[in-house]
């Protein structure tokens, strides 16, 4: 037995909150019956639970990583009919979504599941989940404008918080720098407008660990699952 809340969670619907509020809001039935209170328990696999009429299916959890090329969006569908993330899951039964986005034109590690809570908890900003880029930049910064990017750097949207920066490689017949970057938030287009700020615009972004989780060498537009280890020492 499960409290009821935790169980639509689960199942994806929606995070733990908002679960809360659609069962004090009587959009919750329990085996027919609306069930109001928060405290409730229920059996996932035996009680027929519906969420505004729907019955919620308590379906097998799934993590998988996909190595994101880039030229692909990261959304359910695309009116302008560009490629889409579930053009690379064609081998996966359940119906999984992204933990997070990446950019139209960053690619690597992106996690998908169905577990809505785990996906909530590993994106919601009070967790600081730490992810790494690689990002390829115009010109190469001078220590002090990485030293910008460290202690924070004001965007349109605010200060960020202090980031991990790291020089990697400098191409001097390209005049480019490839920069190791870790941040702890996960603002639109942040890793980008970091690099703007400072004059050194990206020109290809790879996205290499997710909260701990690396992307190794998984091949390009491939997924695999992530192992009991990797979900665990995320939750
Ligand atoms: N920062 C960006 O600018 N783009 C991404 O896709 C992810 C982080």
């Amino acid at each position: 037995m499960e409290r009821l809340q935790k169980i639509i969670a689960q199942a994806g619907i929606a995070s733990r909150r908002k679960s809360e509020e659609l069962i004090l809001s009587g959009k919750v039935e329990v085996n027919g019956e609306v069930v109001t209170e928060l405290g409730t328990k229920a059996n996932p696999e035996e009680d027929i639970i519906t969420v505004n009429g729907k019955p919620i299916r308590s379906e097998k959890k799934v993590y998988l990583m996909l190595n994101k090329p880039k030229g692909v969006i990261t959304s359910a569908s695309d009116p302008e009919g560009r490629k889409i993330v579930s053009d690379y899951l064609k081998g996966v039964k359940e119906r999984v979504y992204p933990v997070g986005r990446l950019d139209y034109d960053t690619e690597g590690l992106l996690i998908l599941t169905n577990d809505g809570e785990f996906a909530h908890l590993l994106t919601h900003p009070k967790h600081h989940v730490p992810k790494t880029y690689l990002a390829t930049v115009k010109g190469v910064p001078h220590g002090t404008e990485l030293e910008k990017l460290k202690n924070g750097i004001m965007l349109e949207d605010g200060m960020t918080a202090p980031a991990e920066v790291e020089y990697k490689d400098v191409d001097t017949a390209t005049n480019e720098a490839v920069i190791s970057i870790t941040i702890y938030e996960g603002r639109n287009r942040q890793v980008r407008r970091m690099f703007e700020a400072i004059n050194h615009p990206v020109t290809r972004l790879k996205r290499i660990s997710f909260g701990g989780i690396l992307l190794q060498n998984l091949k390009r537009g491939l997924t695999r699952n992530l192992t009991k280890e990797e979900v665990n020492n995320l939750i």
